[in-house]
């Protein structure tokens, strides 16, 4: 990745949460330039884009305590780009401290990132569940997600404790939050680990293979699904808190060895409560380069003091193959197949018991819950109008389109959006894209994609072609860039590098807008969205042209006239179809 990439494109987000934050995230977050300290020389690096991280345990209130100390390090050895803090944010008692921070009166000397509420008597601190500014320069997570700085740096997060009971209280997680986000990271083909995974409890398990953790018998106490989400996200760094001890776990590894090719290892540090007396360390500073920018061999190094991984049951279950692994994996996750078949309108029978359902078998999709009209399979579906049909995929003419080749890619199943796709049908996806990019060319267009993940049921990505001679991509961007501003929704630059399921969370609704450069603009839907809104850029002066085709209901066509353009598209596109090669 280039570094202009880096600097034109700030920074991006995140699932839930952090909405509010990224302005704030912006001046430090991305630090170019600086120089290398010693301990990130031997890192061998082509590039700079090194981040310099606190982490913290529980503050319990003493934030005065912390950001003294912060302002002490800083001054000592320079700036830190972020400080982020696992466990008790707040103390269990009123704090006066926390209204001089909350009106403005002192201010945190570092961009600080949050987790929330472990109780129920902090719950009162977290306006927003989905995460928001608490003070100037305090930024609480959300519930569960992940950050991307521009560089790449990924910080996973989960706020609060484990919890059974359904629905949880609103400061604890579930197998289904673990899943969703396991989900969302690993949809991505080339899923590698993340940089930093922020828990407040310690994972179940974790001293297993490693050096004394202490008075903290690792056995009982933690949390398993943290354990899951460690062992899944293979972070490079886990911090947790709440057992007010610190312990720096020996660094552990993330592959089978004899089996699996060799992966980073993940380092776990346990912090202690700020200010305690027993003088436990409680801050952590590191330097980071991200994953995404290290050279493969030196990630993978692996440290003379490496241990097996803690998560895997036995050394003997690892080395007798997928066995650890999938029994790791199957309790958190089995519980996520059970709940998407529930939802389905037919329940199959799979002999009673939901456990014969293997994690390993692709995820059939859901069924609709009323008729669809782009399910292929349903009555509902105009045929007619379908011009390829892939594995995975069709490609349809758009009813009411834009022009006579404006099409949709369409899953044949029903997926809601491209976060809920599975890798294989991800795979096809691209394909089609490729195929309709390419058509396009051919015909002196330019491609523009937008999908609307609002108010939609099935997915549907939309492909407008614009003749070459209209516009550049450039201008393109800047009308959708113009008139979201005019209708105050945000767009956020997206790296061409990153995809939306990185960006989007299952289930949150979203429109983005793709360019045939591969860059992105993203903007996560909070209240209300204007539905026809990616139509309307693309229809108006500045674009298409057309404003008087800004409703597909304006644009009616007779059903002879759609077969006669279905015939013309599929004739046209068959030199680039690639389902029809064989
Ligand atoms: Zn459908």
């Amino acid at each position: 990745m280039n570094l202009d990439a880096v600097m034109n494109n700030n920074i991006y987000m995140v699932f839930e949460g952090l909405h509010s934050a990224f302005q704030m995230l912006l001046p430090n977050y991305v630090t170019l330039g600086k120089s290398l300290n010693p301990h990130c020389l031997t890192l061998n690096l082509g590039t700079n884009i090194l981040h310099q991280l606190l982490a913290c345990g529980d503050v319990e209130g003493k934030f005065d305590v912390l950001f003294n100390r912060v302002r002490a390090i800083q001054k000592k050895s320079g700036n830190f780009d972020l400080l982020l803090c696992v466990g008790d944010f707040f103390g269990s008692t009123p704090n006066a401290e926390w209204e001089e921070y909350k009106t403005g009166a002192k201010k945190a000397p570092i961009q600080t990132y949050v987790l929330g509420a472990n109780n129920q008597e902090a719950v009162k601190y977290f306006p927003d569940i989905d995460g928001c500014e608490l003070a100037e320069n305090i930024t609480y997570l959300g519930r569960k997600g992940v950050f991307t700085g521009a560089s790449g740096l990924q910080i996973a997060y989960l706020s609060g404790t484990e919890s059974l009971a359904q629905p949880s209280p609103p400061y604890s997680f579930t197998s289904k939050d673990v899943c969703s986000l396991q989900a969302a990271l690993r949809s991505t083909s080339q899923f590698k680990g993340v940089d930093v995974l922020l828990t407040s409890p310690w994972p179940k398990g974790v001293g297993n293979f490693g050096n004394a953790s202490g008075d903290v018998d690792t056995k009982k106490h933690g949390s398993s699904l943290i354990s899951h989400l460690a062992m899944d996200l293979k972070p490079r760094y886990h911090f947790a808190a709440l057992e007010k001890t610190y312990y720096e776990r020996l660094p552990y590894r993330n592959h089978i060895v004899l089996q699996e090719s060799a992966q980073h290892v993940t380092r776990f540090i346990a912090l202690a409560n700020v200010g305690n007396t027993e003088k436990r360390k409680y801050l952590y500073a590191f330097s980071i380069l991200p994953l995404n920018l290290m050279d493969g061999a030196e990630l993978v190094k692996q440290p003379p003091d490496v241990t097996e991984n803690p998560y895997r049951k036995s050394g003997k279950e690892a080395l007798s193959g997928k066995q650890g692994l999938a029994s790791q994996e199957e309790p958190a996750c089995q519980f996520f197949f059970d709940l998407s078949k529930k939802q389905g309108k037919k329940r199959q029978s799979t002999g009673g018991d939901s456990k014969s359902i293997s994690p390993k078998q692709p995820r059939k999709p859901p069924q609709p819950l009323g008729p669809c009209w782009f399910c292929l399979a349903s009555p509902e579906v105009e045929k007619h109008l379908v011009v390829s049909i892939g594995t995975h995929c069709y490609l349809a003419l758009a009813k009411g389109g834009l022009s006579d080749d404006h099409v949709l890619i369409l899953p044949i199943g029903h997926y809601q959006s491209v976060v809920d796709l599975s890798r294989e049908v991800v795979e096809e996806v691209e394909k089609y894209k490729s195929a309709v990019r390419q058509l396009f060319k051919s015909k002196g267009k330019r491609y523009v994609l937008f999908e609307r993940n609002y108010r939609s049921h099935h997915l549907q990505l939309q492909v407008v072609p614009v003749p070459l001679s209209c516009c550049t991509t450039e201008d393109i961007k800047e009308a959708f860039i113009t008139q979201a501003q005019e209708q105050q929704i945000e767009l956020l630059e997206i790296p061409e590098h990153s995809d939306i399921q990185q960006i989007a969370q299952p289930g949150a609704p979203y429109f983005y807008v793709e360019l045939d450069t591969g860059e992105k603009l993203f903007h996560r839907i909070k209240k209300s969205f204007p539905l026809h809104f990616g139509r309307e850029v693309l229809a108006s002066e500045a674009i298409l042209n057309i404003p008087e085709k800004s409703d597909w209901k304006q644009c009616p066509r007779s059903r002879e006239e759609e077969e006669a353009l279905a015939r013309l598209f599929r004739k046209h596109f068959q030199p680039f179809d690639f389902a029809q090669e064989d």
